[in-house]
């Protein structure tokens, strides 16, 4: 009997665990700045998560990855005139996540096609070499995450910035690293 309950709260335990999405930084949490302006997604589940790197340097920590994640929020809103940080998402390279514009707004990561889909960064520059494991660990959870929520299709396609349009974008390793993951 012990062991029959034992093996019940494992079975659930993996269950609770396996559905679970990765802890997200919030935009209060990482201090965002307010957008100038919010659009909202108007077909939810949407069919592409694209893959971008921000290039630049990685980080490593908290810290580290919070500052970079404000400056790509810095950049887009007073560079480019952006009305928010452009990213659905953004990976540290310590596997953290922050939320950009999140799961229900339109983005700006991928030109003609921000209304069909979501726009997720890992902070670094990987033209040659690959992110961190803990860093790709989070995106693949990230994903799976998106699809429990219903804000990605289950039959979602995945692809790099490049595939949709004139960038190096997120990186020639990354890009052939993508390539080989499901959905792609
Ligand atoms: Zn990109």
């Amino acid at each position: 009997m012990t062991m029959l309950i034992a093996s019940l709260c494992f079975a659930l335990m993996v269950i609770v665990v396996h559905g679970a999405c990765p802890q997200i930084i919030t935009r209060s949490q990482w201090g965002a700045r307010a957008p100038t302006g919010i659009t909202y997604l108007s077909n939810q589940p949407v069919q592409y998560a694209f893959i971008h790197h921000a290039t630049g340097n990685n980080c490593h920590d908290r810290a580290s990855c919070q500052a970079l994640v404000k400056s790509y929020q810095n950049y887009h809103m007073d560079t480019h005139g952006w009305a928010d940080i452009g990213y659905s998402f953004i990976i540290g390279g310590d596997g953290s996540v922050f939320e950009g514009r999140g799961w229900d707004k339109v983005g700006a990561h991928t030109s003609g096609y921000n209304s069909v889909g979501l726009g997720f960064c890992l902070t670094g520059e990987f033209t040659s070499v690959l992110p961190p494991k803990a860093q790709l660990d989070a995106v693949h959870n990230l994903i799976a995450c998106g699809v429990s929520l219903g804000k990605l299709k289950t039959a979602y396609t995945l692809r790099g910035h490049r595939d949709m349009g004139s960038t190096e974008c997120p990186g020639t390793r990354l890009y052939q690293e993508i390539k080989t993951w499901p959905h792609y």
